[in-house]
């Protein structure tokens, strides 16, 4: 957990979240040392897009957006994340399609979908369909956190 040095919503460290704006931030994050694990959030809605981004990089882990399934598709195998937290309804192709795609691709990518539909027969079909876990909406962010803190751990033992 770093401190850092002003609070508040727009300090340096979460860096804006204008779509498209990943170019030199995420190359650094991607580039940077092993150690990284970079989180791609995959969701239509803004507000969880900041929320989560800001509680992730708070953490220590690099944030790539994705505003939708297509974009998330593309990102995850142009920048290769450490992992994946997808939303289940986008427009375009939604999360359990991004997923497939992915998973593809690159079956060893850990992909936690995020549904705000998620009862224990949701939970059952998202397991089913490849996920690697599920979180349901809304969230506690100490889960969010907590969850990715067991998949970084995971790989780097
Ligand atoms: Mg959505």
């Amino acid at each position: 957990m770093r401190n850092e040095e002003a609070p508040g919503p727009m300090t340096q460290a979460s860096a804006p979240e204008a779509p498209g704006r990943l170019g030199r931030e995420g190359a650094r994050n991607i580039a940077g040392p092993t150690t990284q694990f970079a989180v791609l959030v995959a969701d239509d809605n803004e507000v969880a897009q900041r929320l989560c981004r800001r509680v992730l990089e708070k953490a220590g882990y690099p944030v790539l957006i994705a505003a939708d399934g297509l974009q998330a598709v593309d990102i995850a195998l142009n920048q290769h994340p450490a992992m994946i937290l997808m939303d289940v309804a986008m427009p375009g192709i939604d999360g359990l399609e991004a997923m497939r795609r992915i998973k593809a691709q690159v079956p060893t990518m850990p992909i936690v979908i995020a549904s705000a539909h998620s009862m224990s027969s949701d939970r059952d079909r998202f397991l089913a369909a490849g996920a690697d876990d599920v979180l349901s909406k809304p969230f506690r962010l100490a889960d969010l956190i907590a969850i990715v803190e067991g998949f970084a751990k995971a790989k780097t033992g």
